[in-house]
């Protein structure tokens, strides 16, 4: 797929990162017209935080745009085929509708639930449901006794988010530079001209700007983005997980984990400390015992953990770490920089990077071609200050 030998020295587009939101990018840009050209400075697509993900895909959001936003995400990666133009087999991601339950223990979180529910249910997320906690217990028996309320959404689910961005990108034809790494944007009269590569520089008129945690770095004005470590635990397969069971989140902890491949993929939003952007991102060994054996862990709402955990070996877990690249207001900033012209921010996900950037990739190519115009962009980088102020309101549902 790499044209890495190919000399290039002019682009319509460069889209800078070959995660899946970069691939995300290139594909809508090719849609539209242009002709993109994907730089990565890593040797394989989707090696750094689309690799570290939980790969998972949920439209239960509060904010009507990321509802909105997820809604067509989850379904372009099920109608991907129809989407991409390829055989079902060339672009198969391994999508399951596992679904997403959320649940808790919390005395009130009844009547707190249900009016989520009936907020997303005005916002079109018809088919998400409220649960008490018999009917949660009726549904996944392996729950808590003390689980009192959830939301679920049987049509969330999870897929495999590096061979999606993989699809994405052969479906774009965009030329694609593995091993390269941008040094910077180069700029006259405060307009894009180029990108300076290590090896060699490509004129063009339009950089679009996906690069992850280095984002902030490349990007030459000061953005409303902090990087937060977070981790996510592969755990081998064990006959104690039911593989029928749906990604089930502690709402009260943000603890979460779901079938994978006969065991389980585990992860927690436990605050880390903000910090520099890294490569690659080294994991705190301490996370595995933290989340499986911590009494608000895993284990907390789904019982077999608590005698499953003590039992796993190093030689059963495979561990992670990532960055978030969050927004004050937990929603992706897509559109132009505010001081260089030509230039295009794609970034800010957060933990939402899989779910979002099919329908961000969308937006942005809608609002490059000016198919969309700004006012109707809801995630607008100049809705905030870069120390973010001034922004909308903030999205909750965030792990
Ligand atoms: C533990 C964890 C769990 C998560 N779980 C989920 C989940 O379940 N669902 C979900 O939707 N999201 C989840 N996320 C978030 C999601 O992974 C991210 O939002 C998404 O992967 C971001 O994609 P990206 O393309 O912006 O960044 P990246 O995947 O980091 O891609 C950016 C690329 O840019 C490249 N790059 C950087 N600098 C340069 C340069 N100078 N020149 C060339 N290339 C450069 C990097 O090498 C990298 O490949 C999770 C994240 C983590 C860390």
């Amino acid at each position: 797929m790499t044209d890495r030998q190919r000399r290039v020295t002019t682009a319509d587009v460069v889209v800078i990162g070959g995660g899946i939101v970069g691939a995300s990018s290139a594909f809508w840009l090719a849609r539209a017209g242009l002709r993109p050209v994907l730089v990565e400075r890593l040797e394989t697509l989707a090696g750094a935080t689309t690799a570290a993900s939980a790969h998972s895909v949920r439209a239960q959001f509060v904010e009507p745009e990321n509802i909105a936003m997820m809604r067509e995400s989850i379904e372009t990666y099920e109608r991907f085929p129809e989407v991409l133009r390829m055989t079902a087999e060339e672009a198969d991601i391994g999508f399951v509708r596992g679904g997403y339950l959320f649940a808790s223990t919390a005395p009130g979180s009844v009547e707190i639930i249900r009016d989520r529910v009936a907020h997303q249910r005005a916002n079109g997320l018809v088919d998400v449901e409220a649960l008490d906690g018999n009917e949660v217990r009726y549904r996944f028996p392996w729950m808590d006794g003390a689980v009192v309320a959830a939301s679920y959404r049987a049509g969330d689910g999870w897929l495999d988010g590096t061979r999606a961005t993989e699809v994405l990108v052969r479906a774009s034809g965009a030329t694609v530079l593995l091993g390269t790494e941008v040094e910077g944007i180069v700029c006259d009269g405060g307009r894009v001209i180029g990108v300076r590569t290590d090896r060699g520089a490509i004129a063009t008129h339009l950089v679009v700007l996906a690069a992850g945690p280095f984002t902030g770095i490349l990007a030459g004005e000061p953005l409303p983005l902090q990087l937060v470590r977070r981790h996510r635990l592969i755990v081998a397969p064990r006959s104690e997980i039911p593989a029928g069971a749906p990604m089930t989140v502690d709402a009260d902890t943000g603890a979460h984990w779901r079938p994978h491949r006969g065991g389980a993929l585990v992860a927690w939003a436990r605050p880390d400390v903000p910090g520099p952007p890294l490569a690659p991102v080294p994991p705190d060994p301490g996370f595995p015992a933290m989340v499986l054996q911590d009494r608000d862990g895993v284990g907390r709402l789904t019982p077999f953990w608590r005698e499953l955990g003590p039992t796993l070996r190093a030689s059963d877990l495979d561990l992670a770490a990532g960055q978030y690249t969050i927004t004050p207001d937990h929603k992706p900033l897509i559109g132009p920089a505010q001081v260089t012209a030509g230039l295009w921010l794609h970034t800010g996900y957060s933990g939402h990077g899989i779910m979002g950037a099919p329908a961000g990739g969308r937006l942005l190519a809608d609002l490059i071609t000016g198919a969309v115009g700004p006012a109707e962009n809801p995630f607008r980088p100049d809705r905030l200050t870069a120390d973010g102020a001034d922004g909308g309101d903030n999205e909750r549902m965030v792990l």
